[in-house]
């Protein structure tokens, strides 16, 4: 476990590149300072010494201003060379906490697009952003208050043997006792017991997170916060732990610290007493006296310097934390860029043979799935709910890439094209497009940054816009989400559909479900759909089969595999699960329109 801890630290040294020297260089500056703040101590315990030695006459004791000034000048020179210090290891830390906000967004911006679906871009940037910072004070202060104090008591140690070996032994012992009841605290099986402490403490705040989530969920069904089982059972488990921690893990060998720790003279006084009566027959008691004020005012520094010790240590678990947290992101996938890009020939999608299983899935979402779209034609996949239509579709702009098998654009592998030409061959309307917090220009020129305020305005007029502008009080310059301007579900589908016409990309995929709730809105896509798939090559996610009769071609999919696959005709036909589908959508546009006969 300790050397685990260890490589976190060295892990997160060598995010501070050419900084990291600067971390070494601030820790020696920290040891150093620890040092000289020493040597006042000694300055005290010289004074003292010759004070003793010449009372009652204080006057010749003429060397006590000397070490008062040494002193200053050692205590001074401490205090500037620890700021040196954290001076050093701030830089460290702050390159450190930049170098892992930077590779980090630089990681996620070579994941594949399907990437940010399940983890919100606002998520990652919390995660990376936050654990940056965490690791910030462990570099920064941490480190360095750890090592300047390991310094600071190997050196009091060596000290205390030096003046007198047996009072130093006697400060010592209480400190080994402190260092033990502490080792028994977190060591042996109590480590295991303190992994399944934090591993109860991360369920709960998982939990906790879950329920948050979860907090509409449980207003509209009036359900209380027992309904929320997991949660309630992590709570429990977790206050087991703590109170089971608290009472039998801590409670002894705290007290047994903390007594030692704060009274760490205690062996200090018995050890006195019985070197007294030597001291005196040796006729060097004032000699005597100074050596145990001295060790008086040094044990307590002991008790100083371990607290110190245990507090910076906990800047350690957290960091590696953090650093768990830093790799989550950094361990997400990353799409291969083709070495030799080759150029698609012409607009045909194919697929070959395709199976697709998402991460941490065992079912595959598609299996051996093959069909050919020759240029211009239509597509249309439909099938019932999961058989895997957005699936088929995300592959083709690779939100994802096929498991095995392989999708093709103009005859070349789509992992062979030049991630931006793909981009530029395609256009997607998906159901969760969403328009960013601009300008209903800037909104749509995303997809051709270089278009004209005129060719914005066309697109938009394609795309059946022209009543959202006109109702907007800055018509195309109108923030989205901005002095109440808020745009219906089918409003905003229809300026997403305008940014995929702009994008006047060969290759259009889309999906047609939509608020198709109120009719106005509906008949206003249906043209708009037209602006943008004429002429192209469509991969068209149906809901409604009274879109897919005109489709050049049907692919049925259940369970992620073609169930049929033909003309509309062919398949009404063929009596199978589309014939079924067709028929129960006719039911429902009978029933449909005769309800609302009879309602007139
Ligand atoms: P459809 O579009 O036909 O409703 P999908 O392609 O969305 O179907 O889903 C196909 C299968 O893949 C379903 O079983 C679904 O649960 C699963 N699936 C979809 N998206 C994900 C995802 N991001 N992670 C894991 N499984 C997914």
């Amino acid at each position: 476990m300790k050397e685990k801890k260890k490589s976190d630290v060295a892990v997160l040294l060598d995010y501070a590149g050419s900084r990291k020297k600067l971390t070494f260089l601030g820790l020696t500056f920290s040891a150093v300072s620890m040092l000289l703040s020493m040597v006042p101590y000694i300055c005290i315990w010289l004074a003292a010494r010759d004070l003793i030695a010449a009372a009652p006459d204080w006057t010749r004791a003429e060397s006590v201003t000397g070490y008062g000034w040494i002193a200053f000048a050692f205590a001074f020179a401490g205090i500037a060379l620890y700021f040196a210090g954290l001076m050093c290891t701030h830089l460290a830390a702050f390159r450190t906490a930049s170098n892992i906000r930077k590779q980090g967004v630089a990681h996620v911006m070579k994941a594949p697009l399907g990437y940010f679906d399940a983890n919100a871009s606002g998520l990652i940037r919390g995660r990376l952003d936050a654990a940056a910072a965490d690791t910030e004070t462990l570099l920064a202060h941490n480190l360095a208050d750890i090592v300047g104090t390991i310094v600071l008591f190997l050196a009091m140690v060596i000290l205390m043997f030096l003046f007198d070996w047996r009072m130093g032994l006697s400060c010592l012992l209480a400190a080994v006792i402190s260092v033990l009841s502490m080792a028994a605290m977190m060591g042996g099986k109590n480590a295991n017991f303190m992994a399944q402490y934090q591993a109860a403490l991360d369920r709960m705040n998982k939990a906790g997170t879950e329920y948050v989530r979860g907090i509409p969920v449980v207003k509209i069904f009036q359900q209380t916060v027992y309904s929320f089982k997991a949660f309630q059972a992590s709570i429990d488990e977790y206050s087991y732990f703590a109170g089971h921690y608290n009472s039998h893990v801590c409670s002894k060998p705290q007290s047994v610290n903390l007594t030692f720790t704060e009274g760490a003279f205690i062996f200090l006084v018995p050890a006195a007493l019985f070197l007294a009566p030597d001291a005196l027959s040796e006729g060097n008691f004032s000699g005597f006296i100074t050596d145990f004020v001295f060790y008086g005012v040094f044990s307590a520094i002991i008790s100083t310097a371990l607290a110190r010790i245990m507090f910076a240590s906990s800047g350690i678990m957290l960091a590696g934390a953090a650093l768990g947290r830093i790799n989550k992101v950094m361990e997400a996938p990353t799409l291969e860029s083709p070495a030799d890009p080759r150029m698609p020939r012409d607009n045909r999608i194919e697929f070959k043979d395709v199976s697709f299983t998402y991460d941490g899935s065992e079912t595959p979402a598609l299996s051996h799935v093959s069909f050919t779209a020759r240029p211009g034609q239509t597509i249309a996949l439909v099938g019932p709910s999961g058989g895997g239509k957005t699936t088929a579709a995300s592959l083709i702009p690779r939100f994802w890439d096929v498991s095995s098998g392989s999708v093709e654009i103009g005859s070349v592998d789509v992992k062979q094209i030049d991630p931006h030409m793909l981009m530029e061959q395609v256009a997607f309307v998906f159901q969760n497009t969403r328009l960013f917090k601009a300008s209903i220009l800037d909104n749509v020129r995303a997809a051709r940054p270089e278009a004209s305020r005129e060719q914005v305005m066309e697109a938009l007029i394609a795309a059946q816009c022209q009543d959202i502008l006109d109702k907007l009080p800055k018509g195309l310059d109108t923030v989205i989400g901005t002095e109440g301007t808020y745009l219906s579900g089918g409003e905003q589908q229809r300026i997403a559909l305008a940014r995929a016409i702009l994008k006047n990309a060969p290759i259009v995929i889309l999906d047609e479900a939509t608020a198709f709730a109120d009719p106005e809105n509906e008949v206003l896509i249906q043209k708009a759909f037209s602006a943008l798939t004429k002429g192209r090559t469509v991969i068209m996610i149906a809901h409604r089969l009274s879109t897919v009769v005109e489709a050049d071609q049907i692919i049925v999919l259940d369970k992620g595999r073609i169930a049929e696959q033909g003309t509309h005709e062919e398949l009404t036909a063929a009596g199978g699960l589309y014939a079924r589908m067709w028929a129960d959508y006719n039911r429902a546009v009978q029933w449909k329109i005769s309800s609302e006969k009879e309602a007139e």
